[in-house]
């Protein structure tokens, strides 16, 4: 069978009239001779609302629960496809990840896709049938349903495009491909026609939400080729695919930006081998997850500064973990909310010497200031005050030579 999944997201399947569009691009698949899969979202917004109306019962709202709410809004959008596909004469029918089923590993909001039973798809592909399945749930092994982080309906593609060996996996979204850097933030931004897993991994991980990471992750530990495009208008749009396929010429490939950090720095914490572990153990053993890290130590009283990011909703927990923790001493607990990671990624600058510099230069003369920085073999990132994004981005797109 020549299999084809096709993934569409929120926005695509946001109205009724954006389904029909959809519902016609699913049968322009079938005229083409293939056996098409379809991975819907919910609605646009409508995971959001049901996240509020979790919010609204509890703070604390069961997460099991959770994952059977916030994971309903793709049942209406899978059975609205399914019912627009049976209205102009072709056979279809919607799934919920446990009529499949879709098996899912992991803790509640966050759990990871581990198998897919094939028979009922397979023979209902077989009769002729395009089945509609919800993106973004499985069923864990309480049987009960799970889900797998915002954005997760990408990974719910990416996993059936490996179940079933399909010859391709699209994702249709609201942009036209994967660009250089936020087009709905910069206009300059330049669609990217063929990237590596690598670099998206690093763009989706550091803040471009066009893809989810974790799809990122099965796709490159499967080989799955993504064709990332518009459901608006029919464009080439952009392949994600293993490094080798590429030959790139430019050092950078694209920008982010992160929302939601938040900077913590405790002052005056004695410098002394194991102070830093005794300040990071509670936050890791209560699921804070750390980002940037820095430590300035100074040379005359044997004292440090301690300076890490988090997540801006973890901050009351983690403040409180560290003001509990009757392991450290600190002169000043400073917090700063109003800070924004951005970076820059490119396999290139593994082979061009002084990125680093142009980047911190560029910065400079923008007079934006470098409170943290992190990097890896294909990012560098820095931690400015969100006031400055859209300067840095617009700065860093022009020197690294992006706008052309
Ligand atoms: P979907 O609902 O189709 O899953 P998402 O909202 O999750 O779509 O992702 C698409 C959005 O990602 C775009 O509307 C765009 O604003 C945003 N985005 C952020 N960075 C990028 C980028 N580098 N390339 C393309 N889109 C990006
Ligand atoms: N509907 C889910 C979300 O909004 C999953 C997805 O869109 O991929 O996060
Ligand atoms: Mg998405």
């Amino acid at each position: 069978m020549k299999i084809v999944v096709l993934k569409f997201g929120g926005t695509s399947v946001g109205t009724i009239k954006r389904i029909k569009k959809v519902s016609n691009i699913i049968v322009s698949y079938v005229k083409k001779g293939f056996k098409v899969i379809v991975v819907s979202s919910a609605m646009s917004g409508s995971t959001n609302d049901l996240i509020k109306k979790s919010k609204n019962i509890s703070k604390n709202f069961n997460s099991s629960e959770y994952d059977v709410l916030v994971s309903s809004g793709e049942q209406i959008s899978c059975a609205l496809i399914a019912g627009r596909l049976n209205h102009i004469g072709y056979k279809s029918q919607s799934w919920m990840s446990w009529q499949v089923p879709i098996f899912a590993e992991g803790d509640h909001k966050t759990s990871r896709i581990s198998k897919i039973n094939k028979n009922k798809i397979t023979d209902y592909l077989k009769s002729g049938g395009i089945p509609v399945i919800t993106g973004f749930q499985g069923l864990n092994n309480n049987n009960r349903i799970t889900t797998l982080g915002r954005g997760g309906s990408d990974a719910s593609a990416i996993m059936f495009a490996k179940f079933f060996k399909a010859k391709k996996c699209i994702i249709f979204t609201d942009v036209e491909g994967v660009y250089t850097t936020d087009p709905n933030k910069i206009k300059n931004a330049k669609k990217i026609r063929i990237i590596s897993y690598e670099e998206m991994l690093e763009m989706a991980s550091l803040g471009a939400k066009v893809m989810q990471p974790h799809s990122i992750q099965d796709a490159r530990l499967n080989r799955i080729k993504i064709d990332v495009k518009s459901s608006f208008v029919n464009r080439p749009g952009t392949i994600i695919t293993k490094r080798k396929n590429i030959n790139r010429k430019r050092t950078i490939t694209g920008l982010t930006s992160t929302k939601n950090d938040a900077k913590v720095t405790l002052v005056g914490v004695k410098d002394k081998p194991g102070v830093a572990a005794s300040v990071f153990k509670p936050l890791s053993q209560n699921y804070v997850n750390v980002d940037m890290v820095v430590q300035t130590s100074s040379s005359t009283n044997r004292e440090t500064d301690i300076t890490f990011t988090i997540k801006s909703e973890e901050l009351p927990k983690t403040v409180k973990l560290i003001k509990q923790n009757t392991k450290i001493k600190y002169r000043d607990l400073l917090i700063n909310k109003n800070v924004s990671k951005v970076s820059i990624i490119g396999v290139g600058m593994i082979t061009t010497p002084g990125v680093t510099y142009r980047m911190f230069k560029t910065l400079a003369d923008n007079g934006i200031n470098i409170l943290v920085i992190s990097t890896s073999e294909i990012k560098i990132s820095v931690l400015i005050s969100k006031k400055n994004i859209k300067k840095a981005l617009s700065a860093l797109h022009k020197e690294f030579k992006l706008n052309s």
